[in-house]
């Protein structure tokens, strides 16, 4: 029996993968972190400057527990290293009373006892007078919303896993792995590994890299710009919270005005399905047309001239919740995938999970629910 080279290999080093090859260093095992691209690259799911965290989980109160480790995980990673990774800003959700948005924040925030506001329409213009909500709107102001900065997150998860003793590739594919009897074997362009345990946390490529479960995943093309509000003192972080707003137009997030970012907006419920290989990673002029003028309509003067506009990928479930699980026929594989265009703020948290999941084959965290029995089929 050959013997393996490392403990653990990670396939993927985005978000979830950056942060559970820390983890895992951390705890004393050896680890090889393998990524097709540098850090902080644009091709995935991870990039952009900004991701929002927010607690009152709209998606399901499932998610709480799991979301209030991430803000812990995220203070104790700025704690480490001493960079700053997390701010908070407040977040509204706005929408009519019985959309989902603005019912699943009422409904999580009243089963963990979160402290948030119920805002009528007058209330909103009169506080945050950016924000200008149709008349059959409301919203929920959520204090303890704020924003992380992922690339900066990224490099300081594979900056500590580094100083813990893990080895990163990047600029690395991954070209196929298989089961042996010593744990998992996993080829790239460059080299072969050997491993007790594999950690697949390929973002939009995860389809194709378990393409023998047949996992139900989309990968949808979004996009997002960046904008020089025309009306700018409406809209820094001191006037006007992050908003979500559930609009007969779409759901969109707005990120306040940020220095050297300007606002960032982009639509969060569709996008085109796409091959990640071949999907195109230009913005028409037309598309981010229909975008400003939504937005415009609920923040005037949000807009202006834009600064930068990029595409980016959601890797989508039929049910828009994350799959976490074991591999059904190899034990020593592990995956996260289906973050479903809401998984960043999860990120530190499913780094301690994968690393669980790998260590001792079970975590304390209540992931059950995202387990991919549900769609796997012929599963015990
Ligand atoms: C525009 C946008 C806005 C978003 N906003 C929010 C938000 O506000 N809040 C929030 O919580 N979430 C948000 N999300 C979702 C969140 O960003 C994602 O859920 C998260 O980044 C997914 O991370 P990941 O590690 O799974 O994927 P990725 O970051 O894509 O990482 C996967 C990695 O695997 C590597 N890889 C793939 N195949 C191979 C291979 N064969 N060999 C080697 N390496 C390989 C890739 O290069 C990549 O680096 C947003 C997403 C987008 C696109």
């Amino acid at each position: 029996m050959s013997k393996p080279q490392s403990d653990v290999i990670v396939l993927g080093l985005g978000g979830m993968g950056a942060a559970a090859a820390y983890h895992l260093a951390a705890r004393g095992k050896s680890v090889i972190g393998i990524d097709r691209y540098q850090p902080g690259h644009r091709y995935g799911s991870s990039h952009g400057k900004t991701r929002i965290i927010r607690e009152a989980y709209f998606e399901a109160p499932e998610y709480v527990p799991l979301v209030r480790r991430a803000y812990q995980l995220w203070r104790e990673l700025e704690n480490g290293s001493r960079q700053a990774l997390l701010s908070i800003h407040g977040l509204l959700t706005i929408g009519a009373p019985e959309s989902e948005l603005v019912q699943g924040v009422l409904k999580s925030s009243e089963m963990y006892g979160i402290a948030c506001e119920s805002l009528e329409r007058d209330e909103i213009m009169r506080r945050f007078p950016g924000a200008v909500p149709s008349e059959d709107m409301v919203g929920v102001y959520e204090p303890t919303g704020g924003l992380l900065d992922p690339e900066k997150c990224i490099d300081v998860h594979l900056d500590l896993a580094r100083r813990h003793g893990a080895g990163i590739r990047d600029g690395e594919r991954v070209t196929s792995w298989r089961s042996t009897s010593a744990g998992v074997e996993v080829v790239t362009d460059q080299d072969t590994y050997r491993a007790g345990q594999l950690v697949i946390t390929a973002g939009p490529w995860t389809g194709r890299i378990l393409s023998n479960l047949e996992l139900p995943l989309e990968c949808w093309r979004v996009f997002f710009a960046h904008y020089d509000s025309v009306k700018r003192d409406y809209y820094t972080p001191d006037a006007c919270p992050i908003t979500l707003w559930d609009t007969p137009g779409g759901s969109y997030y707005a990120i306040p005005y940020l220095p050297g970012q300007g606002m960032k907006v982009g639509r969060h419920d569709t996008g085109d399905v796409v091959d990640p290989e071949t999907m195109k990673r230009t913005v028409d002029v037309a598309e981010l047309r229909r975008q400003t003028e939504i937005i415009e309509r609920y923040m005037p003067g949000s807009t202006g001239r834009v600064l930068e506009a990029e595409t980016c990928i959601y890797t989508v479930t039929p049910d828009h919740h994350f799959i976490i699980d074991r591999h059904p026929e190899d034990e020593n594989v592990f995956f996260a995938c289906g973050f479903s265009g809401h998984g960043y703020k999860f990120a530190s948290v499913i780094g301690e999970i994968m690393a669980d999941l790998a260590e001792q084959g079970r975590t304390e965290h209540p992931i059950g629910f995202l387990s991919a029995d549900r769609f796997v089929a012929g599963r015990s």
